[in-house]
Parts: structure tokens; sequence; C-alpha cells
């Protein structure tokens, strides 16, 4: 995988998997399981990043967090810092999810301080954006996607950052955005990106699966895709991994 692959599929694993399932899972992997022009990330839950970290740099896969804490040591119980991913074998690390922005209540100041910690040990944080769909139907989608890109606002514009657009009501759903909705939505955040003087790659998800990864791929502006549900099975990540070739190549 070279630095310049602007193509990234990332598996988001969510609260799933035990330890030997995400061997069984890596062995599954072929032993370069990227193609040409795609980069392949994971990530699973903390308890398997070390693990996980040597079978997967072995076969050119990326290791990622789901999250992570601001502060780099000390009395924060239940938290892990930015060094310890790096010091696990991470390179990436998801912020700004919506099922964190939603379920844990992280607000655009938290993600901030995440964001540069990140940046600090060495990380390329995935900041996801999305709408609700009742912001969609209000009309309020580039409203609520300018805001949630605003922490980037007088930010190092050198920094690595990949962005995910995850529509809220299309993750875990079934529901994906239609390639017309897609086009604009990711044509308006990369415009946004350049306004705040970054080009950096975006990605789409929410429910991407291996019927529809092409197609969506293949939608100007989508350099790649988060995939949930559907990276929890080597089969259907490969799949969709394929399908990311097809669209790019
Ligand atoms: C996600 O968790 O980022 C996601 C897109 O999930 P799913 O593919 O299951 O919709």
């Amino acid at each position: 995988m070279s630095s310049d692959t602007r193509c990234l599929v990332a598996g988001n694993w969510k609260m799933n998997g035990l330890l030997d399932e995400a061997m069984a899972y890596v062995r599954e992997l072929r032993e370069n399981p990227a193609p040409e022009h795609v980069e392949i990330a994971l990530m699973p839950p903390f308890t398997l990043l070390y693990p996980m970290s040597k079978p997967l740099s072995e076969k050119n896969v990326r290791l990622g967090a789901q999250s992570v804490y601001f502060e780099e040591k000390g009395a924060f119980t239940g938290s892990i810092s930015p060094m310890m991913l790096r010091d696990a074998g991470c390179h990436y690390v998801i912020l700004g999810h919506s099922e964190r922005r939603d379920i844990i209540h992280e607000d655009n100041a938290l993600i901030l301080k995440k964001l540069q910690a990140s940046w600090k040990a060495g990380l390329e944080p995935i900041l996801c954006i999305g709408e609700h769909l009742e912001e969609r139907e209000a009309g309020r989608t580039n409203e609520v996607l300018r805001e949630q890109l605003s922490i980037l606002e007088g930010v190092e514009g050198d920094k690595p950052l990949t962005v995910a657009y995850e529509p809220v009501w299309a993750i875990g759903t079934g529901k994906t955005a239609t390639p017309e909705q897609v086009v604009e939505t990711h044509a308006f955040v990369h415009e946004e990106l350049a306004r705040l003087g970054r080009d950096c790659r975006v990605l789409y998800g929410g429910s991407v699966n291996p019927g529809n990864a092409e197609a969506l791929m293949a939608c100007e502006g989508v350099e790649g895709a988060l995939v949930g549900g559907a990276s929890l099975k080597a089969d259907s990540f490969m799949q969709i991994v394929e399908a990311a070739a097809r669209a790019v190549g």
C-alpha cells in the first residue's frame, strides 16, 4: 500500500469480535488482499488490536481503533490514549462516529481535542460526519456537515486526515443514499474541505455491502468506504474491497 493510494476500504467491527473469531478472519484473508489502488484497514475492538496487529501487517492490512481519549495518561479510568493505540500497532483512529456522537454524547469540542491528540501521537484520524434523517428532510444536510467540519477551522492543514461521510439514517439500517445524493453531498464535503485548506480523501459509509459497493464507490468524489456490518465476515468484506478496485480501476 503506498501512501498516495486514495481509495481506502475500512472495516469498523464496532463492539463485535472475540479472539478466536478474529484469528480465523485474518486467516481467511488472502496473503496480500489489497488489489492495486486500494488500501485496506480494519478497526476491531480495543481488546483485539494488539493480537491482530502483526498478522494484519503481514497481510498488508492497516489497523485502526474505533475511538480514543485525548489525554496522554493518568487517572482516566477506562480510557485509552493515542500513544497506547500507536503502541498496539494502530495507524488509524475513527473519530466523531455517529454512534459516539448520539449514544455517548461526544460533541465537536471533545472531537477536536481527540483529533489534536491523535495527530500528536502520529495517528491518522478518520473523521465521521453525517446528518440525521430529519435534518436531510428539512434540507439542512449541508448546514449540519459544515458545522461538523468546522472543527477543522484554523487547524493545521498538513496533518493526515480522512473524512467519512456517513448519513446517520443509512448506518446499520440497510438503507443507502442514492448515487445522486452521494455525488451531491460528496461534492459539498470536498468543497468545504477545500475552503478549510484541506485536500483529503472522503469515504462513504452507511450500509455498504457487496451488492451496492461498486455503484457507490464509482460515484464522483467517493474515495472508498467505511463498512460496518458487512465487514464482520472476511468474505463479504473482501467482496467490497474487490468492488472498490473495479470502481477505481
Ligand atoms: C459504520 O459503522 O460506520 C457503518 C457504516 O455501519 P454499517 O455499514 O453497518 O451501516
